[in-house]
């Protein structure tokens, strides 16, 4: 190809944070300290004031966000089946038990109007997922919370920069989840951070992060409880300083790129278009369900060959096979494992040049215009069932 290939991501590091990492590898203090206290602060300003806790990835924020609520054996957690596996690997690993509701299949996010027949005296938690960066409606979520009880965990690992109804996801809410990991809108290689309540509940997620360990002025400590390793490193918080100071304007060219999907996408395809939010959503993902009769695996080689990649986020967590032998089957979220099924990630990166996105249409559609029909689907239940699941 004469072209050079373009990612479906790619992240955005400028010269000067490069610098800074440079400044903090020679300063003699790599691990947790002043880098990642300022990362806090910046991030708590952010989110409105509320206490942020940064920590190494957002799988561990999940876990201590489920630990702070004390969530354990016996308990339900209602979450998503379309998602990342981290969303319900971390209620497994807490030894509660995942329940899904199907997704709405315009946002692809749980649906809200299928969500309190999935409540039962054993619930405890939602763990919602604003995928793509579409956030759930907020509003109606925590009225279901209040009316039932229950805590909220946001599973908003991809949702840094998106808003709901004006209010910056992780500014509201319960414990708000967010990832810092490569891909993300906003990366610190890895990494995550917390959003809490109050101080009280920080100092405790302050314990979870490293060891349950308090250290007391006469040089003393104690344990109280059996805390993981989830700091983040000063190397990794500044590169997250550097990459908050371009997050609005990330952002903006992210909305500015799927606008031109919107309008370069040819709609005869059949395939799929996101909702086309351009006020809530941070257009973290641009992804498209492709029609029924195209085989993904054969979409994603054709496109790979003409200098494009294309990512697949997520076939549905139910199918993989833990969670088939924790009882989960073919069929029960049908909406789900369509989506799962024909579900591609396009290119979406602030580094993008409108050229680009235009490339990629002009390559989908001649790509789903000449892929040969898929053969039949497999019968339902057999382990290989579904598009390209082991692709
Ligand atoms: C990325 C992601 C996670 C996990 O984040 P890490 O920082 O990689 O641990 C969890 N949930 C969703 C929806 C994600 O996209």
């Amino acid at each position: 190809m004469s072209k050079e290939f373009l990612p479906f991501t790619r992240p955005s590091i400028d010269e000067q944070t490069i610098a800074g990492v440079a400044e903090v590898l020679r300063s003699g203090w790599i691990t947790s300290g002043p880098q990642v206290r300022e990362f806090e602060a910046q991030l708590s300003a952010y989110f409105g004031g509320r206490p942020v806790r940064a920590l190494s990835s957002a799988t561990g924020a999940l876990e201590i966000g489920l630990a702070l609520a004390q969530v354990g054996a016996g308990d339900e957690v209602v979450t998503t089946p379309l998602s990342w596996v981290a969303t319900a690997n971390v209620i497994v690993r807490a030894g509660a038990r995942p329940v899904f509701v199907d997704v709405d299949p315009q946002t692809r996010n749980i649906d809200l109007s299928l969500l309190e027949a999935a409540i039962t005296p054993a619930t405890r938690m939602l763990l919602p997922v604003d995928l793509a960066g579409l956030p759930v409606d907020r509003t109606r979520l925590y009225a279901i919370a209040r009316r039932h009880g229950l805590r909220v965990l946001e599973d908003a690992a991809q949702s840094m920069g998106a808003s709901w109804q004006g209010e910056r996801i992780g500014a509201g809410g319960d414990l708000v989840s967010v990832s810092f990991h490569a891909n993300k809108n906003l990366t610190t290689g890895e990494g995550g951070c917390l959003v809490l309540n109050d101080e009280q509940e920080a100092r405790r997620c302050e314990l979870w992060r490293l060891q349950g360990v308090e250290r007391f002025a006469d040089g003393s400590l104690d344990a109280t409880l059996p805390g993981g390793k989830h700091n983040l490193t000063d190397i990794a918080a500044r590169i997250g300083l550097g990459q908050l100071a371009h997050l609005e304007e990330f952002t903006a060219r992210r909305r500015a790129l799927a606008r031109r999907y919107f309008e370069r996408f040819d709609r005869t395809l059949g395939c799929e278009l996101p909702v086309a939010d351009f006020v809530n959503s941070n257009w973290h993902m641009f992804q498209i369900v492709l029609p029924e009769r195209v085989e993904r695996g054969a979409f994603i080689r054709a496109m790979h060959d003409g200098g494009v990649g294309v990512g697949v986020h997520y076939p549905a967590i139910h199918l993989l096979t833990l969670y088939r032998q924790l009882g989960f089957k073919p069929g029960e979220f049908p909406v789900a494992e369509r989506i799962g099924d024909g579900i591609a990630t396009l290119p979406l990166f602030p580094a993008m040049r409108d050229e680009d996105v235009d490339r990629v249409c002009e390559l989908a559609a001649r790509c789903v215009r000449s892929l040969p029909a898929r053969e039949p689907a497999a019968p339902a239940g057999s382990a290989s069932a579904g598009r390209g699941r082991r692709a």
